[in-house]
């Protein structure tokens, strides 16, 4: 059976005495916006000696990639973001208190950080992957746009046009819903590279660029106001005529198979959000279970109710199952034998959905104190909303999982494609 080792299990502890003393007591500041989550993220990396392990992980990159071995991608063990299960510990026990606060942490290690180290050459992760993964610098992943969501590949319409000199790229287009858009300082921005060869729109290939803060013609808009995951800035970015020298194509070369690179940032959205969802049915659970318990109505405890041990069974049920996907997305990273896309989605809408479901019946087990504040339940509610939209919504995963039932079988079963 796949779990956790004795030392993560440490490290859980640890982690889960610093969301209790430090973040919780400043989740309040973080959700009306009056505190950025960046400087709390570098308390907790300095509390945990994550800059010492960064740089470690990083000089062990540079000497593979001089020895010319290829740089393993953002989901395998050896990645230089760490080891995938403390990886799934940190973000489980962020979400038990704040998804907000972890969403930001994410969208700038995993999301941005893990494109330029998975996909920059060795120069780009040095002048932009390093200093993010030191938190020096916040990152932001750019490829939503106002047109361009669900569908946003095709529907992209932001532009780089090659500068005649040869130089270089002027990008033209907007962004929107980016997280830390309104302070990140790098920013990985994906454009369809027009030629003025006549190719249509909707076919030309896309490629990354890393733009930063301070680039001619880049700007970004302030915080938008928003259900839930308030602890994490979202914004939109703007580029009027921004000039990318070649150095900011991420990897240096037009690929031919330019939309890989955010497909591989897809599928660790999609793997990311597991453990997000556990921390926070885990979370929804433990303070149901004691408020049950508390609670009196006509003289016993709701939790002598079988309507209300009902809501307790279904989310135990509900964080068994997410428990059980996200050891298994550890054990095909450990054997090296990576989930499919349509593996990646069907874990992210089963869990998406259960966590949603979870957070809405701890609010309704709580009565009128699940709708106040103070209980947090609904907070972890509408936090947990996005995580149905964000990273490819439902409907989203639901046509990929089924288009790879169609086109292969049931995976695991005799006769099945793959
Ligand atoms: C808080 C937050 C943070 C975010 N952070 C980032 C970020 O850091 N970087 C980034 O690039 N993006 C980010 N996003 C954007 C997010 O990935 C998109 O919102 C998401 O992919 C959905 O796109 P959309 O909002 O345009 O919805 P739409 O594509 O307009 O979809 C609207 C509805 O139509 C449905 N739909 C669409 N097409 C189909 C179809 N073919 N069949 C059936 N149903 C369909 C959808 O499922 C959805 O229910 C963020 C969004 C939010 C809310």
């Amino acid at each position: 059976m796949f779990e956790f080792t004795d030392e993560q299990k440490m490290v859980q502890q640890m982690l889960r005495r610093w969301v209790t003393t430090v973040l919780a007591p400043k989740t309040p500041a973080l959700e009306r916006g009056e505190l950025l989550p960046y400087d709390t993220m570098r308390d907790f990396a300095k509390a945990f000696g994550y800059f010492d392990m960064a740089r470690g992980m990083f000089q062990r990159m540079e000497e593979r990639a001089a020895r010319g071995e290829t740089v393993p991608k953002g989901d395998s063990d050896d990645s230089p973001r760490g080891d995938p299960g403390l990886q799934a510990i940190v973000s489980m026990e962020m979400c038990r208190e704040n998804p907000g606060f972890m969403l930001a942490f994410g969208a700038t290690l995993g999301l941005a950080g893990g494109a330029i180290l998975g996909r920059g050459t060795l120069a780009q992760k040095k002048r932009w992957g390093l200093p993010i993964l030191l938190l020096e610098k916040i990152g932001a992943w750019a490829i939503t746009e106002p047109g361009a969501g669900s569908d946003a590949f095709s529907g992209m319409r932001t532009v780089a046009r090659p500068t005649p000199a040869g130089d270089g790229w002027i990008i033209n287009g907007s962004k929107t819903f980016i997280t830390n858009a309104p302070y990140a300082d790098t920013f990985v921005v994906y454009a369809k590279i027009d030629n003025g060869d006549g190719v249509p729109l909707e076919t030309r290939p896309i490629q990354a660029f890393v733009l930063e803060r301070g680039d001619a013609g880049l700007s970004t808009g302030k915080p938008m106001a928003k259900m839930g995951m308030h602890s994490s800035p979202t914004g939109e970015v703007f580029l009027s005529d921004v000039f990318a020298p070649r150095d900011r194509l991420l990897g240096e070369k037009e690929k031919e198979a330019s939309r890989e690179g955010a497909r591989d940032v897809f599928h660790g959205e999609r793997t990311g959000m597991m453990p997000m969802c556990l921390g926070i049915i885990e979370r929804c659970l433990e303070d149901s279970l004691k408020y049950a318990k508390q609670r009196e109505t006509w003289g016993k405890p709701i939790a002598d109710y079988q309507l209300v041990q009902d809501k307790l069974a279904r989310m135990y049920v509900a964080r068994e199952n997410v428990r059980n996907l996200l050891f298994k997305y550890l054990w095909t990273i450990k054997a090296k034998k990576p989930m499919s896309m349509a593996e990646a989605s069907m874990c992210k809408l089963y869990c998406a959905r259960v966590t949603t479901e979870a957070a809405m019946e701890a609010v309704q087990l709580m009565g009128g104190n699940g709708y106040m504040a103070e209980y947090g339940v609904e907070r972890l509610a509408r936090d947990a909303k996005l995580l149905q939209i964000g990273g490819g919504a439902d409907e989203i995963q639901l046509i990929t999982v089924a288009k790879a039932l169609l086109k292969h079988g049931v995976p695991g079963t005799l006769g099945a494609e793959v």
